[in-house]
């Protein structure tokens, strides 16, 4: 008989077989794109593919005379217009049923960067990456984005979207001029003092009152930071982050709270961008790295129970392994995002935002512990991750979510798809939604339509001035989404 081979004597061959194993398991997780959007058949999804509806057409956006005689014919005759950016929102707020919807994204180009006035014309298709690369070699950065640049321009200032900058104010703010087409065809030049106060109801207006061209855009250093971790008790935290906006050591801040059941919604760390005082045009933007491996990580997360407490501690590892580091703001502005797609067959990961008053926080984390299940690995609805945002007061845009200065938690929920499973999930979003409502605070509109009607009245009271103006502005109702006519119309 042959003799086997003895592992104990041969370590290089045990070796081999595992890194063989280990490449084979990275190499077979899905990373695929998720099959969304305009690209399919004639049924049209967002992000989630909640709500597939039919569209009459997708026409991709070339040119502005092209947009132009669209929407003035459609003014005359009675079509429905969408506009859509990358689709990352997940309510139907960029197609109607069978509408037309105006794809954007080719329309990006960069028309104008002025160093001296730090400012950059570019159209609305273009992301925020199109952005970031045309501004690096200047040494130049954008002043808010969301966490990701992964977005178009159009689709983040329709919702007014905000991100880890804790300086300048909402993303509506950042725009110094813009380039509207309007529902009679109309293309208007709109600076930030226009008397028709336009920009007041199309950012965070949900290409409700006209297509976004171009904007201008006003821009920042690329500074150079240091990064500063910590950890905390979720107690702690409101006057922490207040001592943050107080002094001005630092540019931008995001936090996490654990959602593992070891220490959940106890502990919580964070990660602040502090000023060097150095800029730099030199450091290339970096792309995603690893991403099979952060998405194994986050998938073995995503089972919850002692999985969940591993990935919690792996994370805070992580996290105080990158204090001291450096990283230029052009490059805490892109984080990685292809390793969050979820794969899982029959079940979805979805987006909740919700905002409180910063004074507010501390009871409402003690409360919100009654209504989520601190291990939830046999439970459907699963909270995956709570990261925490600043979002100041914003008195500019019409449906502002940020009637003071707030923290957001912006949460990760996986649920699944049967019918029951849904109900289920939305009777628990409601349920938080009363809650923050309850302490002041409001929910972010670009995501899933868990919210019952009355939720949105009582969180956006504008909401009928908001309607009164659309009214005004497109007698005619020729922007349509399926948001609007569930919430608003
Ligand atoms: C993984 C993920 C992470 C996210 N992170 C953040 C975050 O950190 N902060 C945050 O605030 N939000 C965040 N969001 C929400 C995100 O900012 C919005 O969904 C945003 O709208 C996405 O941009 P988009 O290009 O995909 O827009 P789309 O979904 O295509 O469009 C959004 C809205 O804008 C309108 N629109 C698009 N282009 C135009 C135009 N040219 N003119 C007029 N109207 C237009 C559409 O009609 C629609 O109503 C996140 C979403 C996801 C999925």
């Amino acid at each position: 008989m042959k003799k086997l081979i003895d592992l104990s004597k041969k370590p290089w061959f045990l070796g081999s077989l595992v890194i063989i194993f280990m490449m084979i398991v990275l190499w077979n997780i899905p990373v695929e794109k998720r099959k969304y959007g305009l690209t399919q058949t004639g049924l049209v999804t967002d992000y989630t593919g909640l709500l597939p509806k039919h569209v009459e057409k997708v026409v991709v956006a070339d040119n502005r005379i092209d947009l132009q005689k669209i929407v003035k014919e459609a003014n005359r005759n009675g079509q429905k217009i969408s506009v859509a950016g990358l689709q990352h929102s997940q309510g139907g707020h960029t197609y109607y049923e069978d509408g037309v919807v105006l794809d954007m994204r080719s329309f990006n180009r960069i028309l104008e960067i002025n160093e001296t006035e730090k400012t950059i014309r570019v159209e609305a298709g273009a992301t925020w990456e199109d952005v970031q690369e045309a501004i690096q070699p200047y040494g130049l950065a954008l002043q808010v984005i969301q966490s990701q640049s992964i977005f178009t321009i159009g689709g983040s200032l329709s919702v007014n979207a905000h991100g880890r900058d804790i300086r300048f104010g909402s993303m509506a703010e950042t725009v110094k001029e813009m380039t509207l087409l309007t529902s009679t065809g109309e293309i208007k030049e709109i600076s930030r003092d226009d008397s028709e106060e336009w920009m007041k109801y199309v950012f965070g207006g949900y290409g409700l009152f006209g297509v976004i061209l171009d904007v201008t855009l006003t821009l920042t250093d690329n500074d150079r930071y240091v990064i500063h971790t910590e950890k905390l008790k979720t107690s702690e935290y409101p006057s922490y982050f207040n001592q943050l906006l107080a002094n001005d050591d630092t540019a931008m801040h995001y936090a996490r709270v654990s959602v593992a059941p070891s220490s959940f919604l106890e502990e919580m760390y964070m990660i602040n961008y502090d000023y060097t005082g150095e800029k730099d045009d030199k450091t290339l933007l970096k792309d995603e790295q690893a991403v099979r491996l952060t998405k194994l990580a986050l998938d073995l997360g995503r089972r919850g129970g002692a999985l969940e407490n591993l990935f919690w501690e792996t994370q805070k590892m992580y996290i105080s392994s990158i204090n001291g580091k450096e990283i230029t703001r052009n490059n805490a502005m892109r984080s990685e995002s292809t390793f969050m797609e979820y794969t899982k067959p029959d079940r979805i990961e979805v987006l909740q935002e919700f905002f409180v008053p910063i004074h507010a926080y501390e009871a409402y984390m003690q409360d919100l512990k009654s209504l989520l299940s601190a291990n939830d690995q046999k439970d459907d609805f699963k909270v995956h991750n709570i990261t925490i945002r600043y979002a100041a007061k914003d008195n500019f845009t019409k449906l502002n979510y940020a009637t003071e200065d707030m923290l957001g938690l912006v949460v990760l929920i996986q649920h699944g798809l049967k019918d029951d499973e849904i109900t289920g999930a939305t009777a628990k979003i409601q349920y938080w939604t009363d809650l923050t409502l309850a302490y002041g605070g409001t929910y972010y509109l670009p995501y899933y339509r868990y919210q019952t009607k009355k939720q949105f009245k009582d969180a956006y009271p504008s909401w009928e001035i908001f309607k009164d103006e659309k009214l005004q502005r497109d007698p005619n109702q020729v922007f349509q989404n399926l948001f609007y006519e569930y919430y608003v119309k």
